[in-house]
C-alpha cells in the first residue's frame, strides 16, 4: 500500500479550500508578530504552564547522576510497568499486569500505534469530531477512513447514542474515545459508555480510550470504557504524564491493552524509538508512587481559571460558552459574529491573543474557538481584555 502523506499538508495548509491552523502553526504565526514587537498572550498550546513537580525532577537529575543513560527494555523497564498496572488496577477497578502495560514517548504514540495494528485501507474508525486533529490524521494515514461521530454544543458537547449506532458499518474496526475531550472538556457517562460497550462487543471493534486528562476533572467522577464489563480485552488505554505531571517536554506517555496488542506495540518500539529514556522512566516512577498533592493543587488552580475564562466569556456580547467538565480548555461558540473559525481567530491574533480555530478539530467545530486556560490569571485577564475589545469593532 501506498501511504498518503498529503494527510499532513491537508492539515497543516489547506483542507476543502480552508486553511486548518495547528496549534503549533498558531504558535509560529505569533512569534512572526513577536519578532515584529507584537504582545501575544498564548492561549494555543494545550500544556501546563505549571514546571514539573520538584520531586519528580528531581529523581530524574538523580537517575541522570547514577548513570541511567542507557538503552532499556523497549517495552519499558519493570519498575514503572508495575507501578502503571497497580495505578490503572486501583483507579479502573480491572486486573493489570505489568505485561499488559507498554511504555512509550508520550500517549500520542499509542495513537500512532493502535491505528498502525488495527487499521487497514478501506477500513473504519470512528472519531469524535470535533476532537484532537492527531486522530484523523492517523486514520488517513493508514488508509482507513475517520468518520465523525459528532458532538454538538445542544447536547453540552456530549454523545448521540442513536446516531452513534447508525455509523457502525461492517468496515468499522475501531472507535476512539477522548474523556475529558480535548477541545471541548465534556466527559462521556456510564450510560455513554455502556452503550458503545455494548455496539463494541456485538460488533467486534476495538475500542481506544485516550485518557490523557483523566485526572484533570472539575465535576463528577472519571470514568473509562475499559471498566465496563467485558471491555478490558477489547480496550486501548492511553494515559500518560504530560498533562497530569506537568511533564510534556519529557516525552512519557503509555498505553494498557490485551497481551497480543502489547506485543504489537513492542515491535514497534523496537523499530523506531527504541525505548524511552532510562532517567524520564525514573522519574515516571516518582511521578506515579510519590506524593500526589502538586496533582491536586494544579487542578484546583485550573479549576479557578475555568470559573474565571468561562464566566468572563459568557459576559461578552455575541459570545457563548458552555462550562467545561474537565482538561483545560474553553471552546467557546463565535458564530454570532459571522466569521468562520480562522477569520476569527486571525482578528484575536492581530488584537494579541493566540488560539486555535474550531475547524482544526474537524467540521464540527467550525464557529468555535479552543482556548487553553493553562495559563496564568493574569495572562487570562489580560486576554478577555483584548477579546472584548477586538469583538466591540466587529
Ligand atoms: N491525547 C490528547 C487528547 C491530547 O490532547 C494530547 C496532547 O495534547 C495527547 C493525547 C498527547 O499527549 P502526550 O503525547 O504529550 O502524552
Amino acid at each position: 500500500m501506498r501511504k498518503d502523506f498529503s494527510v499532513f499538508s491537508k492539515r497543516a495548509t489547506k483542507k476543502s479550500g480552508v486553511e486548518v491552523i495547528t496549534p503549533l502553526a498558531m504558535k509560529l504565526k505569533a512569534k512572526g508578530l513577536e519578532d515584529k514587537g507584537a504582545d501575544i498572550v498564548h492561549l494555543e498550546i494545550g500544556e501546563p504552564d505549571f514546571d514539573t513537580p520538584k520531586n519528580i525532577s528531581e529523581k530524574g537529575i538523580e537517575a541522570i547522576r547514577n548513570g541511567y543513560t542507557h538503552y532499556t527494555s523497549s517495552q519499558g523497564i519493570i519498575e514503572l510497568r508495575k507501578e502503571i498496572a497497580s495505578y490503572i488496577t486501583r483507579t479502573r477497578e480491572i486486573d493489570v499486569s505489568p505485561e499488559e502495560v507498554i511504555i512509550t514517548p508520550g500517549g500520542k504514540d499509542i495513537i500512532f500505534f493502535t491505528m498502525m495494528a488495527l487499521l487497514n485501507e478501506g477500513d473504519e474508525a470512528i472519531v469524535q469530531n470535533p476532537g484532537y486533529y492527531t486522530y484523523e490524521t492517523d486514520v488517513k494515514l493508514f488508509g482507513a477512513k475517520a468518520v465523525p461521530l459528532p458532538l454538538l454544543e445542544k447536547n453540552d458537547f456530549s454523545f448521540d447514542g442513536e446516531l452513534f449506532k447508525k455509523l457502525i458499518t461492517p468496515k468499522t474496526k475501531l472507535i476512539a474515545l477522548i474523556s475529558p475531550a480535548n477541545p471541548t472538556g465534556n466527559m462521556f457517562s456510564k450510560e455513554d459508555l455502556e452503550l458503545i460497550a455494548e455496539q463494541a462487543i456485538k460488533n467486534d471493534i476495538y475500542v481506544l480510550s485516550d485518557e490523557i486528562y483523566s485526572r484533570i476533572i472539575y465535576e463528577g467522577d472519571f470514568l473509562s470504557i475499559a471498566s465496563v464489563k467485558d471491555m478490558k480485552e477489547r480496550t486501548i488505554l492511553l494515559d500518560g504524564f504530560s498533562k497530569t505531571y506537568a511533564m510534556t517536554g519529557w516525552r512519557l506517555g503509555y498505553g494498557v491493552a490485551n497481551k497480543e496488542l502489547i506485543k504489537i506495540f513492542n515491535k514497534f518500539m523496537v523499530d523506531s524509538n527504541s525505548c524511552v529514556s532510562a532517567f524520564t522512566q525514573l522519574a515516571g516512577v516518582e511521578a506515579l508512587a510519590g506524593p500526589q498533592d502538586a496533582v491536586e493543587r494544579m487542578r484546583a488552580e485550573y479549576r479557578k481559571r475555568r470559573d474565571y475564562i468561562i464566566n468572563a466569556l459568557n459576559e461578552i456580547d455575541g459570545i457563548s460558552c458552555n462550562m467545561p467538565k474537565g482538561a483545560f480548555y474553553a471552546f467557546p461558540n463565535i458564530k454570532s459574529f459571522g466569521l468562520s473559525s480562522n477569520e476569527f481567530a486571525l482578528k484575536l491574533l492581530n488584537a494579541g491573543v493566540a488560539t486555535i480555530p474550531g475547524n482544526t478539530f474537524g467540521e464540527y467545530g467550525e464557529g468555535y474557538i479552543r482556548i487553553s486556560y493553562a495559563n496564568s490569571m493574569e495572562n487570562l485577564e489580560k486576554a478577555v481584555k483584548r477579546i472584548k475589545k477586538a469583538v466591540s469593532r466587529l
